[in-house]
């Protein structure tokens, strides 16, 4: 008997985005302006609180090129990145022609670490260039430590670029992730807490850095009645379409975030008895997590299995799970990249696994799952 393929994180459609698309069709808004493309930004604006503006954008990725561009970072800048996170991260600083430095996380949040960053930032001063800005990601959704992070920015007048692609629906001291950054990104890619199928935003206090960001994502025309260029533009822009499944997301987003975080309980509840094993959790009550994925750390010495043996005893049982992500400062692309290190990172991809952690995971499902963690910690219960 072949059972379907359990998967760590797949779109949850909530019913209502087909509304929203046959709206758009209707109208014969099938363009990459609109009104869901209107209403969605005002729909995040007015989720995440705040005096806040948000642009909708083709990708997250689009959305931290824009953000470096608006930040003014150049062929030759130096910009800032934490090295333990997505590829997407940091790419945009290469299609700036820019030079990233990466910088190791801390064990709490295993986010950027608020000391190694400021050591690097002095460091990168004493050798003659300040840095034009700092990435920091709210990683598998766990929020970074924002009040040290923006104490470190504030003192040397850097700006933050808040990654918060996985983030939607975290919060830190009550404040929604999205608005710890001068420039903030989200995504709603495919495998996201909600999606547009492909998409994401640009998020600021700043409205002329939002507006400019429309500017650049629609190919940077200037006023005229024929097509007039000074500035290079890009096609960055969401859809009306995508927007529509965005507004339909929009409405189940907080049921997402309670669901991810009932599997993450799961795990817990699940993993509590055996030796070794270590569910990431909120370092205190500060930190609100959307647990996007649930992660795990095994110490093989003392669980007797590795996060290997897990990862594989899942695939046989058609259960994906994945490594944490490979740090910036090990992949090839990054080779002579200038990094600072702690080990931090290096032992955290080492040491864990990303499990299954959708929205959409049902009963039968999780007792799939259940089964195999049973099998592989057999005989290794406190
Ligand atoms: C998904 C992701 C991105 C990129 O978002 P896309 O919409 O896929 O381009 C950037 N950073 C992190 C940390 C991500 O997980």
């Amino acid at each position: 008997m072949s059972k379907d393929k359990i998967w760590l994180s797949s779109p949850h459609m909530g019913g209502e985005e087909i509304k929203y698309i046959h709206e758009a069709f209707d109208s014969n808004w099938v363009a990459p302006l609109g009104p869901n493309v209107n209403e969605f930004e005002n729909e995040i604006e007015h989720y995440l609180g705040g005096n806040i503006n948000v642009a909708a954008l083709s990708s997250g990725t689009a959305a931290i090129h824009l953000a470096l561009i608006l930040l003014g970072v150049q062929k030759g800048d130096e910009v800032i990145c934490q090295s333990f996170t997505f590829a997407a991260s940091a790419n945009p600083i290469l299609y700036q022609k820019a030079t990233p430095i990466f910088v190791d996380s801390e064990t709490d949040t295993w986010n950027i670490c608020p000391n190694l960053l400021e050591e690097c930032i002095i460091d990168r001063i004493s050798k003659g260039k300040k840095p034009k800005a700092i990435i920091a990601v709210h990683l598998y959704g766990m929020p970074f430590k924002a009040d040290e992070i923006q104490k470190v920015a504030l003192k040397y007048e850097i700006p933050i670029i808040e990654d918060s692609a996985e983030a939607l629906g975290s919060s830190y001291k009550g404040k929604k992730c999205g608005l710890f950054g001068d420039v903030s990104v989200l995504s709603f890619n495919g495998n996201k807490i909600i999606t547009t199928s492909g998409g994401g935003a640009l998020v600021s206090k700043n409205i002329e850095l939002v507006n400019k960001s429309i500017f650049l994502a629609t190919q940077a025309r200037d006023q005229a009645p024929h097509y007039e260029h000074s500035e290079l533009g890009f096609n960055y822009r969401m859809s009306n379409i995508c927007a529509g499944i965005g507004r339909g997301q929009m409405l189940v987003l907080d049921k997402h975030v309670n669901k991810r975080r009932d599997v993450n309980k799961f795990y817990r509840e699940k993993f509590n008895d055996i030796n070794g094993v270590k569910i990431h959790n909120e370092p205190s009550k500060d930190y609100f997590s959307n647990f996007w994925l649930t992660t795990v750390l095994i110490d093989e010495s003392k669980a007797g299995f590795s996060v290997n043996d897990l990862r594989l005893a899942f695939e046989e049982h058609n259960i994906e799970s994945r490594p944490l992500w490979k740090p910036m400062h090990l992949q090839p692309l990054y080779d002579d990249t200038n990094s600072y290190l702690n080990g931090v990172s290096e032992s955290l991809f080492k040491n864990g696994l990303c499990l299954p952690s959708g929205s959409n995971l049902n009963k039968s499902e999780l007792s799939r799952i259940e089964f195999v963690i049973d099998k592989v910690a057999k005989n290794k219960i406190k």
